[in-house]
């Protein structure tokens, strides 16, 4: 009995002494969750890219990263403040109503919203059917129309495009609110007459619209979009490449935001300083990860776009760097 006593505290104490040798390696792996979007969009490509390079470091650091698709700009500020995410993907125009409690997040400053980098831009594109007859943005009054998912980016950013026009969801004959990698579909079943997407080029989205159906891009103009780009810092007269779609070879003009990545103040600067470094140890690695990256640059994806302040991790590494001062 005592013998089988000391045995069995022997073997209690070689746990112990093993649990402690083992935990503060265990205790050092952490994992990480960046938000992104529709998985035919260029966000899940973003998330998937760092993770990537991020995990590629996960022997030295011990973080290991994930990045599954989301419901976008919005539903990824939502899961960064709620905790469910640590990191994200979100336009710069929500950023800006988000930090500062503007637009739909009014009376809702979120003070701890970070921002890390600028990506790449994103124009709000508008596809509609070739059939549906619709030519103008203005011709969308009447059609049916995926107005995009709450959460969305594009949902938020159609949101305020509404009110300057001073139109609502009554506008169309049908406003949907398909998910972004459902609505291509959507447009080829004949479900809709156009969808909108804020959204970097080329992406795959836009692609398998116009090429499981004739479809083109629409140019968003006119005095209401005008005024929104006078009135508000985060929008910007832009251009839609022609060539870049199957039947649609001229430019488009339009206006648009910036993808930016985003987190909490409450995330460990460690984290944040390795996913940059990561990055940007990386950097011509990363930018041949997709198209829409090819033509960033670190000086602008550090100084542009960015309303929320710097996190902490980011800015020690940018110091680090000589990128910007103390
Ligand atoms: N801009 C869109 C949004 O905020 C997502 C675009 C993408 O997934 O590339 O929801």
């Amino acid at each position: 009995m005592k013998r089988h006593a000391f045995t069995a505290a022997a073997f209690t104490s070689a746990l112990l002494g093993a649990a402690m040798v083992s935990s503060p390696a265990v205790a050092q792996e952490r994992f990480i969750t960046i938000g992104t979007g529709g998985q035919t969009g260029v966000y899940y490509v973003v998330g998937q890219s760092v993770c990537r390079l991020v995990n590629r470091g996960a022997e030295e650091h011990n973080i290991r990263c994930n990045a599954p698709s989301t419901g976008g700009s919005v539903a990824n500020v939502n899961g960064i403040k709620s905790g469910e995410l640590d990191m994200g993907v979100v336009q710069s125009d929500v950023q800006y109503q988000a930090y500062n409690g503007t637009g739909n997040f009014e009376g809702e400053a979120y003070e701890d919203l970070r921002a890390v980098f600028k990506i790449h831009g994103e124009p709000l594109t508008v596809v509609a059917r070739t059939d549906s007859g619709i030519e103008t943005f203005d011709d969308l009054e009447g059609k049916r129309v995926n107005i995009g998912n709450p959460g969305s980016g594009q949902r938020n950013t159609m949101e305020v495009v509404m009110e300057a026009k001073g139109w609502n969801v009554d506008t169309f004959s049908l406003a949907s609110q398909l998910d972004a990698a459902e609505q291509a579909s959507a447009l080829a079943d004949n479900n809709i007459d156009a969808m909108v997407y804020v959204v970097g080029h080329p992406n795959g989205s836009i692609q398998e619209a116009t090429t499981t159906v004739d479809a083109r891009l629409i140019p968003v103009t006119g005095p209401a979009i005008d005024g929104l780009v006078e009135e508000y810092p985060y929008y910007a007269k832009s251009v839609i490449p022609g060539g870049l779609y199957r039947g649609n070879e001229e430019d488009v003009d339009t206006f648009g935001v910036a993808a930016t990545f985003v987190t909490s103040a409450d995330t460990d600067p460690d984290i944040v300083y390795e996913t940059v470094k990561a990055v940007f140890e990386n950097f011509d690695r990363f930018k041949r990860l997709h198209p829409a990256f090819e033509n960033l640059n670190e000086e602008e994806m550090i100084s542009q776009g960015l309303s929320a302040p710097l996190h902490e991790g980011a800015k020690r590494y940018y110091v680090e760097r000589g990128w910007i001062e103390e």
